[in-house]
């Protein structure tokens, strides 16, 4: 075996002093200039060239892999900025040549699907890039209706764009698409495999209702005694034990909460399609794809646990997305801005960073939500004209295209924005929020009463880990899947084979987490393209 040394000038020992002692010791080391230099690469290329095999000896293999199969299939490489320094350097690549040659792999079957892991906007956009270029998609939500947070948005920014207009075709898509199958209410149990060659197991969740004969009339929804809160609502709004999740669900098939049915079988009896079946069972299928994709999306931060803000004890105290439910036309509301409790809103704050930016929580920034506050602060503005409405910031962050723009429309508009976290919030006897806050700009501590004082909670990473046999996709410091490489490579994880669309890899807007849906299937493709030249 012959060696190849990159001298890379981040690696911190004298490589000369390497390529002088592995000589010494008989092998053959060509010490090249750095291979990401056209001088090194033109260098390194000409040796390649002669019979091998090779190995190469460079820096951050992740980040060049692409660079060195250019140079030679199947490269072996040592990272040298893995080693200490010269002797541990000379080590790892000593044990590296003495080893006997690998053996061949035995080749594993090239399967030509994907899995896309989570039906929110990022999920259903890559699987229908992938699905478009005739892959075959699996698309696994774990729950009853694809469309994740976005179906629950009242209306998107920068655009106003009511949510689920522009999301709601996308999801009929997905549904009718041929080359799509969708497993929702669906729990992953295992994943097994490698790049090109995964065996995923999954078990779909019995619904009770058979989804071949239910055609969504709601018929036995209306029957049904038994009411419970509705968790797609938040809590906000009862609903029955047998329903449709909500009206644009897709698939629009009912589905019984077991664990609070009665078994009064009303439903079955209001339902002409006999689609009622209180005996079903859980269903296993095993898929064999080529390339998983995680659009697993991320939770929102629960601002309980900021105990100052009273969020939970204050019932004026709400989170944007339950604010979004309220305002939403097919929320508990009907789309009226009233308290939950029925009464006008006539004062609203929104306070900005709520778990963000906040060492105690969550140390980043959740980039929507400056953005996200000012569209509902305009939607505030809509619905009562002469409403009070203040922002309360730590730094208005608003990058994206059009974003600026919303904020300058937001303050002509008579959004107030007061530079100042509050540092507290009180309910006064007449059940109204009292922010309590110093303005960073005009100086002084004050308080504004207000009917409603919503939070702009930040974004997190999912807590539950999917079970790869082989150990889950790294993650990082925050629990956000960690790119091959933040800049080069921030759509593939580090585990060959396994994709990041959205929130999954950190947070993100909605117009984000689509560019990178499309992007991590784009990845997909071209896997499958080198894939296909080594089989
Ligand atoms: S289960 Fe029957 S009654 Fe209920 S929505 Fe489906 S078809 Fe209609
Ligand atoms: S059987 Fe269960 S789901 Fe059906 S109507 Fe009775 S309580 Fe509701």
């Amino acid at each position: 075996m012959k060696l190849l040394i990159c001298s890379c000038p981040e690696v911190p020992f004298d490589l000369q002093e390497v390529a002088r002692e592995l000589v010494d010791a008989g092998w053959q080391a060509h010490l090249t200039p750095p291979m990401c230099t056209p001088a090194g690469l033109r260098e390194a290329s000409t040796l390649a060239q002669k019979p091998g095999p090779w190995l190469l000896a460079a820096c951050n293999t992740a980040r060049h892999a692409g660079l060195f199969r250019h140079l030679m299939k199947e490269p072996q490489v040592i990272d040298l900025l893995g080693c200490a320094g010269p002797e541990e350097a000379v080590g790892a690549i000593l044990l590296a040549l003495e080893a006997p040659t690998r053996p061949p792999q035995a080749t594993l079957p090239l399967h030509q699907a994907v899995l896309v892991i989570g039906g929110g906007v990022g999920g259903c956009q890559a699987a229908l890039d992938l699905a478009h270029a005739g892959f075959k998609v699996y698309l696994v939500d774990s729950s009853l209706s694809i469309g994740g947070t976005m179906a629950q948005l009242d209306k998107t920014f920068p655009t106003l764009d009511c949510s689920i207009c522009i999301l709601g075709p996308k999801l009929v898509e997905v549904s009718t698409h041929d080359h799509i199958e969708l497993l929702t209410y669906a729990q992953i149990d295992k994943i097994s495999g490698q790049a090109g060659s995964f065996r995923v197991d999954v078990t779909l969740k019995p619904r009770y209702v058979d989804m071949s004969k239910c055609v969504g009339c709601g018929a036995c929804a209306e029957v049904c005694p038994v009411i419970v809160p509705s968790r797609w609502n938040l809590g906000l709004k009862p609903r029955k034990c047998i329903r449709i999740i909500f009206e644009q669900s897709v698939p629009l098939r009912s589905t019984i909460e077991r664990e609070y049915c009665i078994d009064c079988r009303m439903c079955a009896e209001a339902c002409d399609r006999k689609a009622i079946n209180l005996e079903d069972v859980p269903r296993a299928r095993c898929l064999e794809v080529g390339a998983i994709v995680l659009a697993t999306g991320a939770r929102p931060f629960d601002p309980s646990i900021k105990s100052e803000y009273g969020y939970g004890r204050i019932p004026s105290v709400i989170t944007n997305l339950e604010y979004e439910r309220i305002i939403c036309a097919t929320g508990p509301t009907q789309g009226a801005l009233i308290t939950v409790q029925g009464q006008e809103v006539e004062s609203l704050a929104f306070i900005q960073c709520v778990g963000s930016r906040d060492r105690r929580f969550l140390p980043y920034c959740s980039g929507y939500c400056c953005t996200a506050s000012i569209k509902e602060a305009m939607i505030a503005l809509e619905y009562h004209p002469g409403a009070e409405v203040t922002i309360f910031y730590n730094d208005i962050r608003t990058s994206g295209k059009g974003f600026e723009e919303l904020y300058r429309r937001a303050q002509k508009a008579g959004v107030r924005f007061i530079k100042g976290l509050p540092g507290a919030i009180r309910e006064d006897g007449a059940g109204r929020a009292v922010v309590c806050y110093e303005d960073l700009l005009k100086g002084g501590r004050r308080e504004l009463t207000v009917d409603l004082a919503v939070l702009a909670v930040g974004l997190q990473a999912p807590s539950e880990a999917l079970p790869f046999q082989d150990g889950p996709p790294e993650r990082d410091g925050s629990g956000f899947y960690r790119s091959r490489h933040p800049i080069l490579h921030p759509l593939e994880s580090a585990t060959p084979g396994i994709f990041l669309a959205g929130t999954s890899q950190g947070p993100k807007d909605i117009s984000e987490t689509v560019c990178q849906a499309s992007g991590a299937a784009a990845r997909v493709m071209a896997m499958f393209a080198t894939l296909r030249q080594a089989h």
